[in-house]
């Protein structure tokens, strides 16, 4: 079986930093696949590599048997695969409900609806993205704050919002980097938990690139350890956490779930 999303070789510099060298992962289709590494071991300059945000200096990704490797974050997600932005700054002037309308457009680097478009077709569009957005909310447990201010969200409220952009385009992967920082603990469990829903009744794939060992334990399976820009090794979360040689590169770190 080939793997939904996986990279070979991948290595990026930054002057004199190598910052991701001869990377490898595969991500299953239908899994919760976690990425851990001890600071400044690569995750974030990896998971930038994997969305398109930057370009490798070698090496390639493919997803569902597609070489991307070149392809901008918005084709990216035209086949498929997103990553959650965190939210503008001027977004925070929208409602929760506007920022999902607003965001097939900006995931699929679309341009606004067009000058000229006639109104009952846009009138049609924006029905179908409304329903969507209902039913996004719905998931998201986002309806009571429909009409909410973006920028009155809480840490965690944002994050959900983050995670519910993706929801408003038909996608198979979905890329999360530290879903769980700024999270209050009441709202992590509301978060784990759409994951969780998310990946069993609608079949999302996703990749979490988190350093919150708790959140790590508690939803992936497997779960991929990097260090020094590159793959050490990969499992069940209970037996990566015993291995010697990641315990090793964690030294001075914690690895306490
Ligand atoms: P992690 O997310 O695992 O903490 P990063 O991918 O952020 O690791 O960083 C890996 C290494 O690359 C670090 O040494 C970091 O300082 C360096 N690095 C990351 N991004 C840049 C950049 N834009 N310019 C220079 N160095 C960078
Ligand atoms: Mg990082």
């Amino acid at each position: 079986m080939t793997a939904l999303l996986s990279a070979e070789g991948l290595s990026r510099r930054f002057g004199g930093v190598q910052a991701v060298q001869n990377m490898r992962l595969d991500v299953d289709r239908g899994s919760i696949t976690g990425l851990i590494g001890p600071n400044g071991a690569g995750k974030s300059t990896l998971f930038n590599l994997l969305s398109g945000v930057i370009r490798p200096n070698s090496g390639s990704v493919a997803y569902n048997g597609q070489d991307v490797t070149r392809l901008a974050p918005f084709r990216r997600a035209r086949l498929g695969m997103i990553r959650t932005f965190q939210l503008a700054r001027e977004f925070g002037r929208l409602t929760v409900l506007e920022n999902l309308m607003l965001s097939p457009q900006m995931q699929l680097g679309e341009r606004f609806l067009p000058l000229f478009a006639r109104p009952k077709e846009v009138a049609k569009i924006d029905a179908e993205v409304y329903a969507r957005a209902e039913e996004v909310m719905e998931i998201a447990t986002l309806i009571p704050l429909r009409d909410t201010y973006a920028a009155d969200l809480s840490g965690g409220q944002k994050k959900l919002l983050e995670l519910a952009r993706t929801l408003m385009i038909d996608c198979d992967l979905i890329l999360l980097d530290e879903p769980g920082a700024g999270v209050n603990p009441a709202l992590m469990g509301t978060l784990t938990q759409m994951i969780r829903r998310l990946n069993s009744e609608h079949g999302k794939t996703f990749l979490i690139v988190e350093h919150d060992m708790d959140l790590i334990a508690r939803l992936c399976d497997p779960v991929i350890v990097m260090t020094e820009g590159t793959f050490l090794t990969a499992g069940p979360f209970d037996t990566i956490r015993d291995d010697p040689r990641v315990v090793e590169a964690y030294l001075g770190g914690t690895l306490d779930a």
